[in-house]
């Protein structure tokens, strides 16, 4: 992240959270601090034999549910700071759904497109070796997140296990063939669309032809237009970071989805040329559209955007797409959020499933992951309907509530 990019707006949340529950200073302290913060480099002889050197983080922030747990992001702009901010909201994130997981988050200052597998492969390789006696299965258990796949996943496995023995738990997301599970890769937008479902329900807007707009079309953005699609909702526009694209009656997903997964990372949507008139990646946040779903990067949609937003709701599937002062201005508006914690907490959901069968040395068909899947967001989602029903507040608010609560209890319990 570069020093001008605004911090994550999770903070102020969760100050919000701690005056409601009049939590004290000292406890807010401790709730808020991370447990353990690691930053290390990492020098690599590049294919054309000059050497680089990178940055690596890892970020455990909370444990007292269970094992620290999170994504691993490969990505130029990423710093100490905004790990701090991503890790706390992994924390919040599997309380919610109620999963016996703590929060943390790490990555690489890397662009991944710059470099090659091999090269990819030394820098995860080296990253484990750094961090192999302070992860494991039951102490901190990595997993995908922007920039990092299942190949990722399988480099670490291999690492960690050159240490301590095989232990595929010690990630999740792997490749099906190596210990991973059944329905991970599309566990993100699955709970997306069905979260999308619950709240179009909620808002009295019928998902049967209901106008959608997606920012973002990598794991996450492409998965929630194809369940989207199938739910009947008429996807209008789709965009990646070089552009979008837009058809008023509807893109054809399903070309577009099998298009993407079949062009490498370089290629834009655009040049796919499957569908569509092209569009601004600005121009997506403003159209008049039932439902926007930002699934890109943090801080989309930010003070200078948010009033031109013309949707009548929105769905967080990226972590924090929106800044601290434009929740605010939705919040004037009356367009209802509904938060990353509970939109996108689908795949942690399906990594915990991951996990649970790696456990067990058994392997769940993809009815029983989908299954327990909804059951378990449902849970989440019914909660928070109940909190922000009684307490009359918004859906993050009820959403922290729970979230910080169940933190809290777990480390009073636990005892100092
Ligand atoms: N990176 C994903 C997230 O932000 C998945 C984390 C996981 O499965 O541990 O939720």
């Amino acid at each position: 992240m570069s020093k001008s990019t605004p911090k994550i707006c999770s903070e102020s949340f969760l100050q919000g959270a701690f005056d409601v529950l009049a939590i004290d200073e000292q406890m807010q302290h401790l709730i808020r601090s991370p447990h353990r913060e690691i930053s290390f480099e990492i020098p690599i002889t590049l294919g054309d034999g000059s050497l680089r050197v990178f940055s690596g983080y890892r970020i455990q922030h909370d444990h007292s549910r269970g094992p620290f747990k999170g994504g691993l992001r490969y990505h130029p702009d990423v710093n100490r700071e905004h790990f701090e901010g991503l890790a706390q909201l992994m924390t919040w994130k599997t309380a919610l759904v109620d999963i016996p997981f703590g929060g943390a988050k790490g990555g690489i200052n890397c662009d991944p497109r710059q470099l090659s597998d091999r090269e990819l492969e030394l820098l995860t390789k080296k990253l484990t070796q750094r961090l192999e006696c302070v992860i494991g299965p039951d102490v901190d258990i990595l997993a995908p997140d922007v920039g990092t796949n299942p190949k990722t996943m399988a480099w670490i496995y291999d690492a960690y296990s050159l240490v301590h023995g095989l232990e595929p738990a010690v990630v999740t997301a792997k490749p099906i063939q190596l210990g991973g599970s059944q329905g991970r890769t599309a566990a993100t937008g699955r709970g997306v669309a069905l979260v999308t479902s619950w709240a179009a329900d909620m808002e009295g807007i019928e998902l049967e032809g209901a106008t959608v707009a997606i920012q973002g079309f990598g794991n996450v953005g492409r998965f929630a237009a194809k369940f989207l699609s199938d739910y009947g909702a008429t996807i209008v526009a789709v965009s990646d970071s070089k552009g979008g694209l837009y058809n008023e009656d509807g893109l054809n997903t399903a070309s577009l989805f099998e298009a993407a997964e079949k062009t490498d990372r370089r290629t834009s949507l655009y040049d796919l040329k499957v569908d569509g008139q092209k569009l601004d990646n600005e121009a997506l946040l403003s159209l008049d559209v039932d439902i926007l779903i930002p699934a890109a990067m943090e801080n989309a949609i930010t003070d200078e955007n948010a009033k031109d937003v013309n949707a009548r709701m929105i769905v967080e599937a990226a972590n924090v797409p929106i800044t601290c002062k434009a929740t605010n201005i939705l919040a004037d508006s009356g367009i209802p959020v509904i938060p990353d914690i509970l939109a996108n907490a689908g795949g942690v959901i399906v990594s915990y499933l991951e996990w649970v069968q790696n456990r067990q040395r058994y392997r769940w068909d993809e009815e029983r992951v989908n299954h327990e899947l909804e059951a378990t967001l449902r849970r989440a989602w019914d909660a928070v309907l109940e909190r922000k029903q009684k307490e009359s507040n918004t859906y993050r608010e009820a959403a922290y509530l729970i979230a910080v609560e169940r933190v809290k209890e777990a480390i009073e319990m636990r005892g100092f």
